[in-house]
């Protein structure tokens, strides 16, 4: 089995409503996302998967949400919290449907740092 991971980042505000401290307040992250993708079967290049296209896919999935305020945005405009654990669900169900999944190539999981010490790891089990 080969994991690979690529890294992609942007920038956004976000309110935790409902947080019963400053969290609640408007403020904002440099988010870090890792798209975590696994498989066993080599194309005759010896790759998995191109770097490159994890790549465009992820950073098209996080261009979505590059400054903005997270709270204006469906689905979380529409009462879902845009904690770190939410980002992760959504960025990997919105990463999922990309063709280089329907291959033998799965995504394992999807990371999300809010900080470089604090972050979320989503995997669909
Ligand atoms: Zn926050």
């Amino acid at each position: 089995m080969y994991t690979l991971k690529v890294e992609a980042a942007f920038e956004a505000a976000h309110r935790v409503v409902g947080y019963p401290g400053k969290c609640d307040r408007l403020h904002g992250h440099n988010w870090v996302v890792e798209a975590i993708v696994e498989g066993k079967t080599l194309d005759e290049l010896g790759m998995l998967v191109d770097f490159k296209e994890i790549k465009r896919a992820l950073q098209a999935a996080v261009d979505t949400y590059d400054h903005r305020f997270l709270n204006e945005l469906p689905p979380f405009s529409e009462g879902i919290n845009p904690t770190a654990e939410n980002l992760a669900r959504i960025l990997y169900e919105t990463l999922e449907k990309h063709p280089i999944f329907l291959r033998d190539t799965r995504l394992a999981g999807v990371r999300v740092f809010e900080s470089p010490k604090t972050s979320v790891l989503y995997t669909k089990d």
